[in-house]
């Protein structure tokens, strides 16, 4: 409409300016280079314009000529890069979905495709991981470290192989790389904590701890608890190498960080009886006594006191149980050394309050002991056994990441590699097809919470879970009172004073 109206608008004007020469008209003569023109005003208008347009239009094919081959050759590239960018995203598509041959396939596409080698070389390094072409893959990442925009995500790579291939040496040293690029990245720091604690430079340990606290990765009580876990193993590696200094100063700091891990008072015990100092090592244990009485606490205990003989085994654990009073651990532990002590009345009476009305499995299994051993009471004794079996398991140190059942404490499941993720407490029971007590419940492995880098590296050994077993709940009573933790995954529930995880 309004291109219609400008049309009119121009012819009105053109005719205009003929009707204006029409109507004046004049001669106009040319001499140049020896010729002479004669014309009228209107021709000689006419023809100026004519040569004007004529001008112009070739003017635009000459240059539309002279540009022709740097167009094509966009429109080329063009076509090719977004070819390529599509092989990519494809690429990345197919290793997403683990489908190795897919994901090769459009590696050499993109590489033959595209002009970015940053690009193509992340794609390919993971399609020849998927196709475990693991040397091929380190080749990929090492060409991305001269790029400083894909450095650190090659050196993430490269982490990863050489965790998987379980060199350590290696993994933490491009995991320290990664750190002077992006010191703030979690799993760059939690790798470090980890890998750090495995190589045993427990102090660099402690460093990525505080930092992971500074950038605000961990709240002040979980960075608190994985001091004190991370101080009380290197007290107890300083001890076991005879540096006793060190393990005094980690000992002494690890029990005021963590007063509810009875490994941190055992070793801080250890250290001082070492120093001849029997009584502070017999007070630290009288006070974790008090809050958490724990069976790991008992040998400490009367180390310290040098308790030889069953029978001052027996006396000297009863100044240890006098801090609790009454409580089933006090009981259990005093009937265990009382039958150690062969002192069968004590023994009994110690092990029937430790029971109370529904008696452990390891109760059980002491009764029968008692029977056999004081009264050579067959009968008896097979009473118990029978009833052990059925009766609730006695708590134990279970890794809240993989189930696996320690004997002792671990600051990392040797298991699934977690850290700090023992906890004491009561397994669950799993029975079999015919309903009997099979084994105790390996545990499924947490999801929620796990901070754990995504190493790769603990996935392929973790603990089974039990298929086609029913699992069931163990209500046996706290000494608290409270509940025993619940669900098989973990729940994170556990009881209060105890050691609790952190993954
Ligand atoms: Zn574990």
């Amino acid at each position: 409409m309004i291109r219609g109206l400008i049309f009119f608008v121009k012819l009105a004007v053109v005719v205009a300016v003929a009707v204006w020469l029409a109507e004046r008209p004049g001669d106009v003569m040319i001499t140049w280079l020896g010729y002479r023109v004669d014309t009228s005003m209107g021709m000689m208008v006419l023809a100026a314009l004519i040569l004007g347009t004529v001008s112009v239009l070739l003017w635009r094919l000459w240059r539309n000529l002279t540009r022709a081959p740097r167009e094509v050759g966009r429109a080329v590239r063009g076509r090719r890069e977004s070819r390529g960018y599509q092989a990519l995203t494809q690429g990345m598509v197919s290793v997403a979905a683990g489908e190795p041959d897919e994901a090769r396939r459009y590696a050499q596409r993109a590489n033959k495709l595209l002009d970015n080698p940053a690009l193509t070389h992340l794609l390919s390094a993971q399609a020849a991981q998927l196709n475990g072409e693991d040397s091929d893959a380190r080749e990929h990442y090492r060409a991305m470290l001269d790029d400083p925009e894909t450095r650190f995500l090659g050196l993430r790579g490269l982490f990863r192989q050489a965790q998987m291939d379980g060199d350590l040496t290696e993994a933490l040293s491009y995991v320290r790389q990664a750190r002077d690029i992006r010191p703030e990245t979690p799993w760059v720091l939690q790798a470090l904590c980890e890998l750090s604690l495995k190589t045993g430079d427990i102090d660099s340990a402690l460093e990525a701890v505080t930092d992971m606290q500074r950038h605000g990765q961990l709240n002040k009580d979980v960075a608190k608890r994985r001091r004190g876990v991370l101080l009380t193993e290197k007290a107890r590696r300083a001890n076991a190498q005879g540096d006793l200094n060190a393990a005094n100063d980690a000992s002494k700091r690890a029990v005021e960080l963590v007063p509810d891990l009875p490994a941190a008072a055992a070793i801080r015990a250890e250290v001082r009886r070492r120093y001849n100092d029997w009584r502070k090592a017999v007070r630290v244990i009288e006070t974790a006594w008090e809050k958490m009485p724990h069976p790991d606490l008992v040998e400490p205990y009367l180390r310290a006191r040098h308790a030889d003989t069953p029978a001052s085994r027996y006396r000297n654990l009863s100044k240890l149980t006098d801090r609790n009073p009454g409580h089933p651990e006090s009981e259990r532990a005093l009937g265990r050394l009382a039958m150690e002590a062969e002192s069968w009345r004590e023994a009994r009476e110690h092990l029937t309050r430790a029971g109370g009305d529904n008696p452990s499995e390891g109760i059980c299994r002491l009764m029968a002991e008692l029977e056999e051993r004081e009264n050579g009471d067959q009968e008896a004794a097979r009473q118990w056994l029978i009833r052990a079996a059925d009766a609730p398991p006695d708590p134990a140190w279970i890794c809240e990441s993989c189930g696996a059942i320690a004997a002792s404490w671990q600051v990392q499941c040797s298991n699934c590699d977690a850290f700090d993720s023992f906890a004491w407490r009561t397994p669950s029971r799993v029975r079999d097809e015919l309903g009997q007590p099979a084994t105790y419940a390996r545990l499924e492995p947490q999801v929620a919470g796990s901070a754990q880098p995504d190493s790769g590296a603990s996935s392929g050994r973790r603990a089974p879970s039990v298929p086609d077993a029913e699992v069931e709940e163990t209500a046996q009573s706290r000494p608290d009172g409270a509940e025993a933790p619940s669900s098989p995954a973990g729940g994170g529930e556990t009881r209060k004073g105890e050691p609790r995880t952190q993954a």
